[in-house]
Protein backbone atom coordinates (compact mmCIF):
# COMPACT_ATOMS: atom_id res chain seq x y z
CA UNK A 1 0.00 0.00 0.00
CA UNK A 2 3.29 2.12 0.74
CA UNK A 3 2.88 5.62 1.50
CA UNK A 4 -0.67 5.83 4.00
CA UNK A 5 -1.10 8.32 6.63
CA UNK A 6 -2.24 7.14 10.02
CA UNK A 7 -5.56 8.66 9.32
CA UNK A 8 -6.22 6.93 6.44
CA UNK A 9 -5.26 3.91 7.85
CA UNK A 10 -7.53 4.60 10.94
CA UNK A 11 -10.69 5.90 8.73
CA UNK A 12 -10.76 2.24 6.95
CA UNK A 13 -10.42 -0.15 9.91
CA UNK A 14 -13.19 2.06 12.05
CA UNK A 15 -15.20 1.73 8.68
CA UNK A 16 -14.43 -2.25 8.62
CA UNK A 17 -15.28 -2.42 12.30
CA UNK A 18 -18.66 -0.55 11.27
CA UNK A 19 -19.50 -2.85 8.78
CA UNK A 20 -19.24 -5.55 11.29
CA UNK A 21 -17.66 -9.39 10.36
CA UNK A 22 -19.59 -10.29 6.90
CA UNK A 23 -18.51 -13.86 6.11
CA UNK A 24 -18.97 -13.16 2.20
CA UNK A 25 -15.92 -13.81 0.35
CA UNK A 26 -15.48 -10.55 -1.17
CA UNK A 27 -12.95 -10.60 -4.98
CA UNK A 28 -13.44 -6.79 -5.77
CA UNK A 29 -12.68 -4.42 -2.70
CA UNK A 30 -15.85 -3.22 -0.89
CA UNK A 31 -16.41 0.82 -1.07
CA UNK A 32 -15.45 2.36 1.84
CA UNK A 33 -18.13 3.49 4.00
CA UNK A 34 -16.27 6.34 5.62
CA UNK A 35 -18.46 7.94 7.91
CA UNK A 36 -16.73 11.42 8.02
CA UNK A 37 -17.09 12.07 3.93
CA UNK A 38 -20.02 12.44 1.83
CA UNK A 39 -20.29 10.40 -1.42
CA UNK A 40 -18.15 11.41 -3.64
CA UNK A 41 -15.43 12.53 -1.59
CA UNK A 42 -16.03 8.44 -0.51
CA UNK A 43 -15.33 8.14 -4.22
CA UNK A 44 -11.90 9.99 -4.59
CA UNK A 45 -11.15 8.39 -1.26
CA UNK A 46 -11.45 5.58 -2.30
CA UNK A 47 -9.44 5.51 -5.48
CA UNK A 48 -7.01 6.71 -3.68
CA UNK A 49 -6.66 4.01 -1.08
CA UNK A 50 -7.32 1.43 -3.17
CA UNK A 51 -4.73 2.72 -6.39
CA UNK A 52 -2.37 5.46 -5.86
CA UNK A 53 -0.04 3.26 -3.48
CA UNK A 54 1.21 1.18 -6.40
CA UNK A 55 4.00 2.67 -8.23
CA UNK A 56 3.90 0.31 -11.20
CA UNK A 57 0.59 1.91 -12.50
CA UNK A 58 2.46 4.90 -14.50
CA UNK A 59 -1.00 5.43 -16.51
CA UNK A 60 -2.58 6.15 -13.12
CA UNK A 61 0.28 9.47 -12.87
CA UNK A 62 -2.22 12.02 -13.53
CA UNK A 63 -4.74 10.76 -11.61
CA UNK A 64 -2.50 10.44 -8.59
CA UNK A 65 -1.10 14.18 -9.06
CA UNK A 66 -4.41 15.27 -8.81
CA UNK A 67 -5.74 13.34 -5.65
CA UNK A 68 -5.72 15.65 -2.48
CA UNK A 69 -4.63 12.98 -0.60
CA UNK A 70 -2.09 12.00 -2.45
CA UNK A 71 -0.88 15.51 -2.23
CA UNK A 72 -1.38 15.48 2.10
CA UNK A 73 0.51 12.32 2.38
CA UNK A 74 3.57 13.38 0.37
CA UNK A 75 4.67 16.48 3.07
CA UNK A 76 7.73 16.21 5.15
CA UNK A 77 5.22 17.10 7.83
CA UNK A 78 2.59 13.98 7.11
CA UNK A 79 3.78 12.22 9.53
CA UNK A 80 3.98 13.88 12.52
CA UNK A 81 1.31 16.71 12.09
CA UNK A 82 -1.08 14.85 9.19
CA UNK A 83 -4.10 16.45 7.67
CA UNK A 84 -7.17 15.40 7.33
CA UNK A 85 -10.21 15.90 5.06
CA UNK A 86 -13.91 15.64 6.25
CA UNK A 87 -17.61 16.56 5.23
CA UNK A 88 -20.46 14.88 6.89
CA UNK A 89 -22.44 18.23 6.16
CA UNK A 90 -23.27 18.64 2.66
CA UNK A 91 -22.30 17.16 -0.81
CA UNK A 92 -19.18 19.55 -1.33
CA UNK A 93 -15.84 18.51 -1.95
CA UNK A 94 -12.75 20.26 -2.30
CA UNK A 95 -12.26 21.99 -5.42
CA UNK A 96 -11.17 19.38 -8.18
CA UNK A 97 -8.85 22.07 -9.74
CA UNK A 98 -6.86 22.91 -6.17
CA UNK A 99 -3.80 21.59 -5.60
CA UNK A 100 -2.12 21.31 -1.96
CA UNK A 101 1.53 22.33 -2.04
CA UNK A 102 3.89 22.48 0.75
CA UNK A 103 5.69 25.47 -0.62
CA UNK A 104 5.10 28.58 -2.61
CA UNK A 105 5.43 28.18 -6.26
CA UNK A 106 6.99 31.49 -8.22
CA UNK A 107 4.67 32.29 -11.14
CA UNK A 108 5.74 33.92 -13.96
CA UNK A 109 7.82 36.91 -13.92
CA UNK A 110 8.86 36.59 -10.46
CA UNK A 111 12.53 35.45 -9.67
CA UNK A 112 13.80 34.46 -6.51
CA UNK A 113 17.37 35.11 -5.58
CA UNK A 114 19.89 32.51 -6.31
CA UNK A 115 21.22 30.33 -3.75
CA UNK A 116 25.05 31.84 -3.77
CA UNK A 117 23.25 35.42 -2.63
CA UNK A 118 21.53 34.05 0.63
CA UNK A 119 23.96 34.44 3.93
CA UNK A 120 23.91 33.00 7.69
CA UNK A 121 24.92 33.37 10.94
CA UNK A 122 28.48 31.61 11.83
CA UNK A 123 27.12 31.02 15.24
CA UNK A 124 29.66 27.88 16.45
CA UNK A 125 27.31 27.12 19.52
CA UNK A 126 23.34 26.53 18.59
CA UNK A 127 21.95 28.31 21.55
CA UNK A 128 24.25 31.24 20.51
CA UNK A 129 21.05 32.05 17.75
CA UNK A 130 19.15 33.28 20.65
CA UNK A 131 21.69 36.49 21.40
CA UNK A 132 22.35 39.83 19.56
CA UNK A 133 25.52 38.96 18.13
CA UNK A 134 23.54 35.79 15.98
CA UNK A 135 23.51 37.77 11.90
CA UNK A 136 20.37 36.61 12.07
CA UNK A 137 18.58 38.86 14.13
CA UNK A 138 20.64 42.10 13.03
CA UNK A 139 17.15 43.92 11.90
CA UNK A 140 14.89 42.75 14.82
CA UNK A 141 13.42 44.64 17.13
CA UNK A 142 14.08 44.42 20.60
CA UNK A 143 10.92 44.82 22.91
CA UNK A 144 12.25 43.95 25.95
CA UNK A 145 15.72 45.37 26.33
CA UNK A 146 16.30 43.50 29.66
CA UNK A 147 16.12 40.25 28.79
CA UNK A 148 19.62 38.90 27.42
CA UNK A 149 18.11 36.70 24.68
CA UNK A 150 16.51 38.84 21.87
CA UNK A 151 15.40 35.92 20.02
CA UNK A 152 11.36 36.20 19.58
CA UNK A 153 10.54 33.17 21.21
CA UNK A 154 10.68 31.49 24.36
CA UNK A 155 11.93 27.75 25.20
CA UNK A 156 9.11 25.50 26.95
CA UNK A 157 9.64 22.04 27.57
CA UNK A 158 11.86 21.63 24.54
CA UNK A 159 9.56 23.76 22.62
CA UNK A 160 9.58 27.12 20.95
CA UNK A 161 7.07 29.45 21.50
CA UNK A 162 6.80 33.28 20.48
CA UNK A 163 6.71 35.25 23.36
CA UNK A 164 3.86 37.41 24.91
CA UNK A 165 5.12 40.99 24.18
CA UNK A 166 5.28 40.16 20.37
CA UNK A 167 1.93 38.35 20.23
CA UNK A 168 0.17 41.64 20.27
CA UNK A 169 2.91 43.73 17.42
CA UNK A 170 2.84 43.40 14.19
CA UNK A 171 6.62 42.79 14.50
CA UNK A 172 8.65 40.90 11.65
CA UNK A 173 10.34 37.37 12.59
CA UNK A 174 13.83 36.69 11.70
CA UNK A 175 15.27 33.14 11.60
CA UNK A 176 18.38 31.19 10.78
CA UNK A 177 18.27 29.72 7.50
CA UNK A 178 19.93 26.72 5.65
CA UNK A 179 23.15 28.52 4.90
CA UNK A 180 23.56 29.09 8.78
CA UNK A 181 26.36 27.45 10.47
CA UNK A 182 23.96 26.66 13.36
CA UNK A 183 22.38 23.38 13.17
CA UNK A 184 18.65 21.68 13.52
CA UNK A 185 19.15 21.97 17.61
CA UNK A 186 18.95 25.63 16.75
CA UNK A 187 16.07 27.38 18.67
CA UNK A 188 15.46 29.96 15.82
CA UNK A 189 14.23 27.59 13.57
CA UNK A 190 10.51 27.06 14.56
CA UNK A 191 8.81 28.12 11.07
CA UNK A 192 11.60 26.61 9.26
CA UNK A 193 10.49 23.09 10.67
CA UNK A 194 6.84 23.54 9.29
CA UNK A 195 3.66 22.21 10.83
CA UNK A 196 3.65 20.19 14.02
CA UNK A 197 -0.16 20.16 14.82
CA UNK A 198 -2.86 17.68 13.24
CA UNK A 199 -5.22 19.89 10.99
CA UNK A 200 -8.32 18.88 9.70
CA UNK A 201 -9.89 20.75 6.90
CA UNK A 202 -13.86 20.21 7.55
CA UNK A 203 -17.22 21.60 6.26
CA UNK A 204 -18.79 24.20 8.55
CA UNK A 205 -22.48 23.72 8.68
CA UNK A 206 -23.49 27.35 9.51
CA UNK A 207 -22.89 28.16 5.68
CA UNK A 208 -19.59 30.14 6.13
CA UNK A 209 -17.77 27.03 3.36
CA UNK A 210 -15.18 25.11 4.48
CA UNK A 211 -13.07 26.03 8.15
CA UNK A 212 -9.91 24.48 9.65
CA UNK A 213 -9.49 22.94 13.11
CA UNK A 214 -6.93 22.01 15.43
CA UNK A 215 -6.55 17.96 16.40
CA UNK A 216 -4.63 18.51 19.46
CA UNK A 217 -4.40 21.44 22.05
CA UNK A 218 -2.28 24.33 21.00
CA UNK A 219 -0.75 26.65 23.36
CA UNK A 220 -0.72 30.84 22.80
CA UNK A 221 2.53 31.61 20.73
CA UNK A 222 2.60 28.33 19.44
CA UNK A 223 3.72 28.16 15.34
CA UNK A 224 1.12 26.93 13.67
CA UNK A 225 1.71 26.68 9.44
CA UNK A 226 2.63 29.26 6.77
CA UNK A 227 0.24 30.89 3.84
CA UNK A 228 1.40 29.16 1.06
CA UNK A 229 0.62 30.05 -2.88
CA UNK A 230 1.33 30.83 -6.14
CA UNK A 231 4.00 33.93 -5.82
CA UNK A 232 2.51 36.45 -8.32
CA UNK A 233 3.46 40.32 -9.63
CA UNK A 234 1.50 43.17 -9.07
CA UNK A 235 0.11 43.12 -13.04
CA UNK A 236 -1.13 39.31 -12.64
CA UNK A 237 -2.72 40.05 -9.33
CA UNK A 238 -4.85 42.55 -11.22
CA UNK A 239 -5.29 40.56 -13.92
CA UNK A 240 -6.59 37.93 -11.49
CA UNK A 241 -9.15 39.64 -9.62
CA UNK A 242 -10.66 41.27 -12.86
CA UNK A 243 -11.05 37.45 -14.07
CA UNK A 244 -12.24 36.53 -10.79
CA UNK A 245 -16.25 36.58 -10.91
CA UNK A 246 -16.61 38.40 -7.70
CA UNK A 247 -13.34 40.53 -6.89
CA UNK A 248 -14.50 40.68 -3.53
CA UNK A 249 -14.38 37.36 -3.07
CA UNK A 250 -10.97 36.81 -4.49
CA UNK A 251 -9.26 39.32 -1.93
CA UNK A 252 -10.15 36.65 0.67
CA UNK A 253 -6.97 34.50 -0.96
CA UNK A 254 -4.51 37.14 -1.89
CA UNK A 255 -2.00 38.52 0.29
CA UNK A 256 0.82 40.98 -0.27
CA UNK A 257 4.10 40.81 0.95
CA UNK A 258 4.24 44.32 1.70
CA UNK A 259 5.75 44.13 5.17
CA UNK A 260 9.52 45.88 4.17
CA UNK A 261 7.53 47.76 1.66
CA UNK A 262 8.65 50.98 3.65
CA UNK A 263 12.19 50.13 3.87
CA UNK A 264 12.53 50.43 -0.27
CA UNK A 265 14.02 54.06 0.22
CA UNK A 266 17.31 51.68 1.49
CA UNK A 267 16.59 48.46 -1.60
CA UNK A 268 14.74 50.08 -4.31
CA UNK A 269 13.69 46.34 -5.34
CA UNK A 270 11.46 46.44 -1.81
CA UNK A 271 9.07 48.59 -3.28
CA UNK A 272 7.89 46.17 -5.75
CA UNK A 273 5.60 43.89 -4.31
CA UNK A 274 4.64 40.61 -4.84
CA UNK A 275 1.50 38.53 -4.06
CA UNK A 276 0.48 35.14 -2.91
CA UNK A 277 -2.48 33.88 -4.48
CA UNK A 278 -4.11 30.81 -2.59
CA UNK A 279 -7.36 30.35 -4.46
CA UNK A 280 -5.66 27.59 -6.60
CA UNK A 281 -2.68 25.82 -5.15
CA UNK A 282 -1.99 26.34 -1.49
CA UNK A 283 -1.51 24.57 2.42
CA UNK A 284 -4.61 23.42 4.29
CA UNK A 285 -4.43 27.12 5.98
CA UNK A 286 -5.74 28.45 3.16
CA UNK A 287 -9.34 27.62 4.59
CA UNK A 288 -8.88 29.30 7.43
CA UNK A 289 -11.67 31.66 7.67
CA UNK A 290 -12.11 35.14 9.48
CA UNK A 291 -13.32 36.11 12.65
CA UNK A 292 -13.23 39.39 14.29
CA UNK A 293 -12.34 37.84 17.53
CA UNK A 294 -9.47 35.48 16.14
CA UNK A 295 -7.13 32.80 17.85
CA UNK A 296 -4.19 33.41 15.69
CA UNK A 297 -2.62 36.00 13.90
CA UNK A 298 -0.35 36.06 10.55
CA UNK A 299 3.46 37.62 10.88
CA UNK A 300 5.97 38.36 8.34
CA UNK A 301 8.90 35.61 8.59
CA UNK A 302 12.24 36.14 7.13
CA UNK A 303 14.75 33.57 6.68
CA UNK A 304 17.35 35.30 4.71
CA UNK A 305 17.65 38.81 4.62
CA UNK A 306 17.70 38.53 0.46
CA UNK A 307 14.11 36.91 0.64
CA UNK A 308 12.78 39.93 2.03
CA UNK A 309 10.87 40.71 -0.60
CA UNK A 310 9.27 37.31 -0.40
CA UNK A 311 8.77 37.17 3.24
CA UNK A 312 6.70 34.29 4.64
CA UNK A 313 3.14 34.44 6.61
CA UNK A 314 3.27 32.32 9.34
CA UNK A 315 0.38 32.02 11.44
CA UNK A 316 0.93 31.90 15.37
CA UNK A 317 -2.10 31.39 18.38
CA UNK A 318 -2.68 34.60 19.88
CA UNK A 319 -4.34 32.39 22.92
CA UNK A 320 -4.38 29.08 24.39
CA UNK A 321 -6.63 26.43 21.65
CA UNK A 322 -8.74 23.61 22.91
CA UNK A 323 -8.33 20.26 20.02
CA UNK A 324 -10.86 20.51 18.31
CA UNK A 325 -11.80 24.41 17.68
CA UNK A 326 -11.78 26.38 14.66
CA UNK A 327 -9.13 28.23 13.64
CA UNK A 328 -9.22 31.78 12.93
CA UNK A 329 -8.09 34.96 12.04
CA UNK A 330 -8.42 38.88 11.55
CA UNK A 331 -8.37 38.85 7.45
CA UNK A 332 -8.01 42.78 7.81
CA UNK A 333 -6.15 42.31 11.06
CA UNK A 334 -8.46 45.16 12.83
CA UNK A 335 -7.55 47.63 10.61
CA UNK A 336 -11.16 49.20 10.36
CA UNK A 337 -11.20 52.86 10.83
CA UNK A 338 -12.37 53.02 6.73
CA UNK A 339 -14.90 50.23 7.06
CA UNK A 340 -16.51 52.19 10.31
CA UNK A 341 -17.19 55.66 8.14
CA UNK A 342 -18.22 53.14 4.78
CA UNK A 343 -20.62 51.24 6.79
CA UNK A 344 -22.19 54.32 7.31
CA UNK A 345 -22.87 54.92 3.69
CA UNK A 346 -25.93 53.12 3.08
CA UNK A 347 -25.60 52.87 -1.13
CA UNK A 348 -21.91 51.37 -0.16
CA UNK A 349 -23.51 49.03 2.28
CA UNK A 350 -25.38 47.42 0.14
CA UNK A 351 -21.89 46.49 -1.88
CA UNK A 352 -19.74 45.37 1.33
CA UNK A 353 -19.40 41.98 1.90
CA UNK A 354 -21.38 40.74 5.39
CA UNK A 355 -19.19 39.13 8.06
CA UNK A 356 -20.30 35.71 9.08
CA UNK A 357 -17.86 34.89 11.96
CA UNK A 358 -20.60 35.38 14.48
CA UNK A 359 -18.42 37.00 17.43
CA UNK A 360 -19.70 39.58 19.89
CA UNK A 361 -17.29 41.97 18.63
CA UNK A 362 -18.13 41.86 14.77
CA UNK A 363 -17.66 44.87 12.69
CA UNK A 364 -20.57 43.40 10.22
CA UNK A 365 -18.53 43.36 7.31
CA UNK A 366 -15.35 42.17 6.13
CA UNK A 367 -14.71 44.90 3.08
ZN1 LIG B 1 -4.38 9.46 -3.97
ZN1 LIG C 1 20.73 29.43 14.25
ZN1 LIG D 1 23.05 32.34 14.72
ZN1 LIG E 1 21.38 31.95 11.66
Amino acid sequence: MGKVTRQVQEASSKSAAAKGSSSKSVTVPPPLAVPHINIEMRERFHRHFYFHGKDNQPELEAERKACHWCQIISFTTAKLAPISIVNPVDDECLPKDFVFIQHCVPGEGIYLPDAEFLSGCDCKKTSSCKYAKCHCLQDMTILDKRRPEVYVYKSVNGGEYLREEYLDTREPIYECNSKCSCDDGCPNRVVEKGRTVPLQVFRTSDNRGWGVRCLRDVKKGQFIDRYVGELITTEETEMRRQQSVISQKKDVYLFELDKFKGDSDRDPSLANTVFVDGEFKSGPSRFINHSCDPNLRIFARVSDHALKRFHDLAFFAIKDIPANTELTFDYVDGEDEKLEEEKKDPGHRKEMTRCLCKAKNCRGYLW
